[in-house]
């Protein structure tokens, strides 16, 4: 929108006696102006200086601004908006210290491939360059660019409607990441005519361009597909954020390979489908020839492709990825294909006909054996109900009720709590899981929840680790605030990994202990939402059901046996020290 001002224009004629209206717009509605021409409808973010009026301005125009406590949530909430939606999901932030807050959540999106724009108020850049000690000064752009896809500085209100499309099309288009966009002070009082800023606006056409993979590359991979005596099928969140759901699972159920998926490409295919792995997780990937990672690297989280992990058995990798670079950056890889999932995933359905061979028994019988064999394994170990609760009577409970609910989001976090709910939690539906990703990183957990109730309008349920938590917990308040339908789950050991840590010297708490039969559900009271002190499977039930069907904000405090828990949950190996003590 723009302000009719009643000003005489700058450069009147001298001939010219009557003041005209002359209606002009400013670098704030430009802004506005350029987000919403995009289909951009919501501001995550922290008002101040110079970026509150922004804030008011944004929401009188119509756009929803989700103002949190600390900038960092703001932004895991604009990455976790992108992954869900596909558009950029905006963080606003002011100057130096609220803009380095953003910068974890930046990083972390574009390490994850999610898009994002943060944007932050800056200093004036006369005074920044000159380093003249400037209000919060600092030189932000410098800062940025090294951890995200791209970095620009609009200095001019003409140029607005440039930024914010050059910032949405690096965002969105090849492999999506996270941007930053510095908007200085001045910048947001310039005025402009208001027709001119119009016209200066662009609307990105086709942000996300399709990338049809070359015809060769897809034969080379369906040949050696074709040829697999025990064929894998990897999906990862590439997989879930391409939206190819349709296609992805006409290519697992027409090939009959067995899959497995990361963990936020859980429910891409329902995980009670009869096709997936999971349960046999170590046994396939020792034992497969013939790998095709779909959205997913072999980075950490796959073991780079090689070692124990992997078996014995020599392996041959297709690899579905929109970036090019990402080919061989671990292990060869036999058949790259290169382009958008919804593309490739189409063109090799284009070759399998009624006459593609399914996978050998022998293969598909071994994998059957071993996953009822674990699956039987764990039904037992859920069906026990020790005193007091542990991850796996907890984790139980959680299990049901997204079985009930499968259009629930689930927002994860922690090390132990992590690593259970993730194969103790079942996922029916693409995109309802979304979790520590790439880096592990521990803080998502409210920023994400916040996102998920407001692009998805769903119930959200977040379990997560006491320690987990304590990174976003000043969250609830924004919660409570926006009354949104999300139910906490904090599953309280009384520490980090394990409640049971002594300092061999006496004195302090050992460093991973905290406040013993602390009461996280007080917290949420504290803002007028829900607590609930729950200590047996059957209070977290209650309590759970009560705040899906409230939609209540809710806070349950789950105690949990303060001796469960391992260090680092899997990963311990990548603790120095244990990996020293085991040599
Ligand atoms: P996971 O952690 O689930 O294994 P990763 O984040 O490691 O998944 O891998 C995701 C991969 O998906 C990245 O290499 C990224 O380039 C790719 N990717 C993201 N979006 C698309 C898309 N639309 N088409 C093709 N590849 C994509």
């Amino acid at each position: 929108m723009s302000a009719v001002l009643n000003t005489p224009p700058a450069a009147a004629p001298a001939n010219d006696t009557v003041t005209q209206a002359r209606e002009l717009t400013d670098g704030f509605h430009l802004v506005i102006d350029a987000l919403k021409l995009n289909d951009i409808d919501t501001i995550f973010g922290l008002p101040g200086i110079p970026i509150t009026d922004f804030t008011r301005m944004a929401q009188a125009e119509g756009m929803r601004v989700i103002s949190f406590r600390h900038e960092q949530h703001a932004g895991n909430a604009a990455a976790a908006a992108g992954f869900l939606t596909r558009k950029p999901g905006i963080c606003l932030t002011v100057s130096a210290p609220g803009f380095l807050n953003g910068l974890t959540a930046l990083a972390n999106a574009t390490t994850n491939c999610f898009p994002m724009i943060l944007i932050s108020g800056s200093s004036e850049r006369e005074i920044v360059d000159l380093q003249q000690g400037d209000y919060e000064e600092m030189d932000q752009l410098a800062i940025a660019k090294p951890l995200c896809k791209a970095a620009f500085r609009v200095l001019h209100a003409q140029d607005i409607g440039v930024g914010i499309a050059r910032a949405i099309r690096s965002a969105l288009s090849g492999r999506p990441g996270g941007v930053y966009l510095d908007l200085p002070a001045k910048l947001f009082a310039q005025t402009m005519d208001a027709e001119a800023g119009k016209h200066s606006l662009i609307k990105v056409v086709d942000p996300a361009p399709r990338q049809i993979p070359a015809p060769d590359s897809v034969e080379r991979a369906l040949a050696l597909l074709k040829g697999a005596k025990r064929p894998l099928i990897l999906l990862g969140k590439g997989a879930a954020y391409a939206q190819a759901d349709a296609d992805i699972r006409a290519l697992i159920e027409k090939t009959g390979i067995p899959y497995l998926p990361m963990s936020m490409a859980k429910g891409l295919l329902p995980d009670t489908h009869a096709q997936s792995a999971a349960p046999a997780r170590s046994y396939v990937l020792a034992e497969a020839d013939v790998v095709m990672l779909v959205g997913a690297r072999l980075n950490w989280l796959l073991s780079h492709g090689k070692g124990k992990t992997w078996g014995a058995r020599p392996k041959q990798f297709i690899q579905i990825d929109i970036a090019p670079t990402e080919i061989d950056s671990n292990v060869a890889i036999a058949a790259p294909l290169i382009g958008d999932i919804g593309s490739c995933v189409s063109a090799l359905l284009g070759g399998i006909d009624s006459n593609w061979a399914r996978p050998p028994a022998d293969w598909l019988g071994a994998i059957a054996e071993r996953r009822d064999k674990n699956l039987s394994k764990m039904a037992a170990t859920l069906a026990q109900n020790p005193s007091p609760m542990n991850f796996h009577s907890a984790l139980n409970v959680v299990r049901e009720l997204v079985k009930k609910h499968p259009d629930a989001m689930l927002v994860n976090e922690g090390a132990n709590t992590l690593d259970f709910t993730r194969s103790i939690v079942d996922m029916y539906e693409p995109r309802k899981r979304l979790d520590v990703g790439t880096w592990g990183i521990m803080g998502i957990g409210m920023g994400f929840a916040v996102a998920a109730a407001v692009t998805t309008g769903k119930p959200v349920i977040a379990i997560e680790g006491d320690s987990a938590f304590g990174f976003s917990g000043m969250e609830v308040e924004t919660i409570c605030r926006y009354n949104l339908p999300i139910c906490i789950v904090v599953f309280n050991n009384n520490g980090v990994y394990k409640g049971t840590d002594v300092n061999p010297r006496g004195g302090d708490v050992a460093p991973t202990v905290f406040v013993k039969n602390a009461r996280y559900d007080l917290m949420m009271q504290a803002f007028g939402g829900v607590g609930v002190h729950a200590t047996t499977p059957a209070e977290l039930k209650a309590a759970m059901d009560e705040a899906i069907a409230s939609g209540k904000p809710t806070l349950i405090n789950a105690v949990i046996d303060e001796t469960a828990g391992t260090e680092s949950g899997r990963i311990t190996s990548l603790n120095p020290q244990s990996a020293a003590t085991k040599k």
